[in-house]
């Protein structure tokens, strides 16, 4: 994914965090401020979210996805305004080249609880084979591998990839429905912390000067009792 989001929070509407911003992620699908690689997102989208009211049994995310640009979904675009959430992972997809253009090879991934979103790039041959996996791009094998390590082990699986492939970017975005978990690996994140709750986006929605850059290689958590930044390299082996 070239451009990703995270909400941890009070509910708000999908509409809210995705379509209404003056930058949001659909304006970024077109016109991205920080983009390093690549220059429009229009080779699909999606969004993962928990409901507020989950049906009882049910905890998993529900997920909306097209190989469409996000400006070309007007069905979402009619339910974004009533769907709510307080833990969200967005995308707009920039696809690599040779990559399939798929709804399946569009983010957020989902194992379970989890969901995760991939922006870079990384060489699938430096990744197990996996079985089972939603698509061969190489976010949905990452996905895969991060996935069966675990969302805390995230940082140290970043790192152990981008050891194996010197050349992969990693950022990273996941959530379970109680946190987000990010990394930074080669492209722009930022961070954004309101009395509401927390975003993190590849890129400010708007130029509200409360947004911080997040340092390159570094491992973000977001709870509900804040936000903890830790370089990649000081994590425990
Ligand atoms: N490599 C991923 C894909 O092809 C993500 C691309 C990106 O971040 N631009 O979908």
């Amino acid at each position: 994914m070239c451009r990703h989001l995270g909400w941890l929070g009070r509910p708000r509407t999908l509409a809210s965090l995705v379509l209404e911003p003056p930058s949001s992620l659909l304006v970024q699908s077109w016109a991205p401020r920080r983009q390093r690689y690549g220059t429009v997102n229009a080779d699909g989208w999606g969004v993962g979210f928990y409901p507020v009211d989950p049906a009882p049994g049910r905890p998993m995310p529900a997920r909306w996805r097209s190989a469409r640009p996000l400006w070309g979904d007007p069905s979402f675009a009619s339910v974004a305004p009533v769907l709510r959430s307080g833990c969200v992972v967005a995308a707009v997809r920039s696809a690599t080249a040779g990559m399939p253009l798929e709804e399946s090879a569009a983010a957020p991934f989902t194992d379970g609880r989890a969901l995760l979103s991939h922006n870079g790039r990384v060489d699938r041959a430096v990744l197990p084979a996996a079985r089972d996996t939603e698509s061969t791009v190489d976010s949905a094998l990452l996905a895969a591998l991060v996935f069966a390590r675990g969302l805390d082990a995230l940082g140290a699986t970043v790192a152990e990839v981008g050891a194996a492939d010197p050349a992969a970017r990693l950022n990273l975005l996941a959530a379970d429905g109680t946190r987000l978990l990010a990394t930074t690996w080669g492209d722009t994140l930022s961070v954004l912390v309101t009395d509401e709750g927390t975003a993190l986006a590849s890129e400010p929605w708007d130029d509200d000067p409360a947004w911080r850059d997040v340092p390159d290689r570094t491992l973000v958590e977001v709870t509900p009792d804040g936000l903890t930044l830790t370089p990649i390299g000081e994590l425990p082996a």
